[in-house]
């Protein structure tokens, strides 16, 4: 009786603590923007649970921590049936679960996950000391987190284990344990208990059945006041998360969760981006309830690794640390908000963006340090959409402050009044033709029905030097191919990536209406592109403005002629090369395998893979319009990019992007003046290297 009024009353009281805590955050989410897509397509999305939640799916890909995670979180699902035969024993002290509560295997899979978690509690407890803040510094991915509270859910779990074989192996002494066998686990406990008599062991049974569930409630109510927060938010995270995931094609800015038409939008009632805590929709404020400060993504970034100050991890605990203590504001009437504490006026008065001399919630430093090459994104354990937050920030500085760093703004008038970056004449854009050994066809008018292919050469592939090499060698390769293609010349103006993703979405929309206009009017159906950010831009960004085209990055086309015998890369081309993934190509669009097949089919190659290379592909600073920008902090995340190639002592850096190529080349330029690499070393193109190794055309 003792044992159930106790037992009853623990778990009123901590329903309530915890109840409070869920109905609290449930009102300040709802106070964010409304986000009608991120509950739709329930059906897919509930499918998703099973590959991310329980499957653990992208835990697993960090092996050893991985794995601990994998089997303290199967763990906790096998353990349910232990907290009910718990709750059970409150009533009947020879409680079973009705059907199963018997079998041995039963028995069996409780101790087995229970010997498991122990395990994996040993793992976190050696990654958490070699990982320590305090000896590694910003180089620990635990850097700022909340390490602490770490330690006391370690020790909860650990509570929760031996609670557990606590209450277990004196059932087995007094003869109420379910299981006869399969438990060995709670009979090895019981082996240990049993000397101490039956008197003893039936007192220990009613302690550990309440220190038991004491644990349990104990923490399920730390977990939803502390960073744990993530045990009970990742699954609805990860439910309504972007899907496949956040990568690719930005959103389009919102507003009241329709897009935002710029011709109607009025900036009294609308929002611009995100400016204020609370124009972060509901499903941003639970991305970033849901960090669980494990520092993944901040081991990635490429700003972070070459010292900036911009943490993803940060980003997002920085914004969730203000949502939280702005919520007393956000929640209190309009009329009692002048009541509220000092302290709560003043953090809602914060500016989410600005420096330290404004007490901004992010320094501009971090916002404009990042690249969007996703690498956070992609790691992210529970599918938090860094990218979208920081780029919906950046629009509102953009658009309503015009506060970006200045440097950029001369791309910006370019791109306003030539169309294109560098400031070109449109008569410009068929230079990279002249002097090739056959006719280039440009489009006036509807595309001729002969024509296969538009190439949307790009900006850099038509106006940059380096690039135009490459832009020359997919028209030399598609010429020897046979496929026929067509350009549109001065009717090309850029597709408005570099804009939007500094946050000029107006821009952008005027450039990609522009285009998709053009590519409508002459009748595109395939578009080959050589440039990813064209390639992303065009291919799942267009269709949010009615553009759609079956559209392909040229490395994909290439690979595809080589394997149906139309290129046959013959002439050997003896050299030690390295493959730079493009995060534009790689990680926000998948493309990694045609880039290495084509450089594993050209004769004499060796080809070795960077440390960091495929879905860990290290940026090469050019992304989210750094391009354009200054980087005067920390180390020149190209240099980084570039040691990490030089030290394979390659001959070629191989890539497929344009920016890439002006980066990495940037990079090994100032190396070779430094002296600390090889003259002859250069970057290109895969397609230059593919062209190398096909053999001279017959002549006619
Ligand atoms: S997108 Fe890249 S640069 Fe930006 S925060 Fe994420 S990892 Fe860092
Ligand atoms: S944002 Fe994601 S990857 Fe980064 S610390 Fe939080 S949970 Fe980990």
């Amino acid at each position: 009786m003792v044992r159930l009024v106790v037992g009853l009353a623990m778990t009123l009281v901590a329903a309530v603590v915890a109840g409070h805590r869920l109905w609290w955050l449930f009102r300040l989410l709802r106070s964010g923007e409304p986000d009608p897509d991120r509950t739709r397509d329930v059906g897919r999305r509930i499918a998703t649970q099973f590959t991310e939640v329980l499957g653990q799916r992208k835990l697993l890909k960090w092996s050893v921590p991985g794995l601990a995670h994998a089997f303290t979180f199967w763990g906790f699902i096998v353990l349910l049936l232990t907290i009910i035969e718990a709750y059970g024993a409150l009533f009947v002290r020879d409680f079973a679960i009705p059907g199963i509560g018997h079998w041995p295997v039963v028995g069996f899979l409780e101790d087995l996950f229970a010997a498991a978690v122990l395990a994996a509690i040993v793992v976190f407890t050696v990654i958490r000391v070699r990982q320590s803040p305090r000896q590694r510094g910003r180089w620990s991915r635990f850097y700022k987190s909340h390490t602490g509270m770490a330690w006391v859910v370690l020790l909860m779990i650990f509570n929760v284990v031996w609670t557990l074989l606590l209450y277990r192996g004196a059932q087995v002494n007094t003869g109420v344990f379910p299981y006869k066998s399969g438990a060995f686990f709670s009979y090895a406990a019981a082996a240990v208990l049993h000397p101490l008599g039956t008197g003893v062991n039936e007192v220990l049974e009613t302690v550990g059945i309440l220190l038991q569930l004491a644990t349990i409630l104990g923490f399920g109510v730390i977990v939803v006041y502390s960073k744990h927060l993530h045990i009970a938010l990742a699954p609805p995270n990860v439910l309504t998360s972007r899907r496949p995931d956040a990568l690719g094609p930005l959103l389009p800015m919102m507003s009241g969760g329709r897009p935002l038409d710029f011709e109607q939008a009025d900036p009294d009632t609308d929002v611009f981006g995100r400016g204020k805590i609370e124009d972060f929709t509901w499903k941003g404020m639970l991305d970033f309830a849901t960090c669980t400060e494990c520092g993944r993504c901040q081991s990635q970034c490429p700003a972070w690794n070459t010292d900036k100050p911009l943490s993803p991890k940060l980003v997002i605990t920085d914004l969730r640390d203000h949502l939280f203590a702005k919520a007393p504001y956000l929640l209190a009437p309009e009329d009692r908000r002048d009541a509220l504490p000092e302290s709560v006026r003043a953090e809602a008065e914060r500016p989410l963006v600005g420096g330290a001399d404004v007490n901004g919630v992010i320094d501009p430093d971090v916002l404009w340090s990042c690249t969007n090459c996703g690498a956070c994104v992609e790691q992210c354990p529970v599918d938090i959409e860094h990218i979208d937050h920081i780029d919906d920030m950046r629009r509102y500085q953009v658009l309503i402050e015009s506060s970006f760093p200045s440097e950029a703004g001369t791309m910006l008038k370019n791109l306003e009044n030539k169309g294109n970056p560098w400031g070109m004449n449109a008569s410009a854009r068929l230079d990279w033709a002249e002097d090739l050994p056959f006719e280039v066809r440009v489009v006036d008018g509807a595309i001729p029905d002969d024509v296969e292919y538009l190439f949307w050469v790009g900006c850099a592939g038509a106006l940059e030097d380096r690039a135009r090499k490459t832009t020359r060698a997919v028209a030399e390769l598609l010429h020897t191919a046979g496929v026929s293609f067509a350009v549109l010349g001065p009717g090309e103006t850029c597709t408005g990536d570099p804009a939007r993703r500094l946050g000029n979405e107006f821009l952008y929309q005027m450039l990609a209406q522009q285009n998709v206009e053009t590519l409508n009017e002459v009748g595109a159906k395939k578009i080959v592109a050589t440039c990813p950010h064209c390639f992303n831009t065009i291919a799942r960004e267009y269709p949010q403005l009615g553009g759609n085209y079956e559209t392909i990055h040229h490395t994909q086309l290439l690979a595809r002629l080589v394997d149906e015998g139309r290129l046959k890369p013959v002439q050997r081309v003896e050299e030690k090369v390295t493959y730079h993934d493009p995060c534009f190509l790689g990680r926000h669009n998948k493309v990694y395998t045609p880039p290495r097949d084509l450089l594993g089919n050209v004769p004499g190659l060796t080809s070795q893979e960077m440390h960091r290379c495929r879905e860990r592909g290290f940026c090469c600073g050019a992304g989210g319009a750094r391009m354009w920008m200054e980087e005067t902090i920390g180390k020149r995340v190209n240099t980084e990019r570039i040691e990490e190639a030089l030290a394979l002592d390659p001959d070629t850096v191989s890539t497929a992007c344009p920016y890439c190529l002006v980066m990495l080349g940037d990079a090994i330029k100032a190396k070779q003046s430094e002296g600390a690499a090889r003259e002859g070393v250069e970057v290109v193109d895969v397609s230059s290297l593919l062209l190398r190794s096909l053999q001279e055309p017959a002549p006619e």
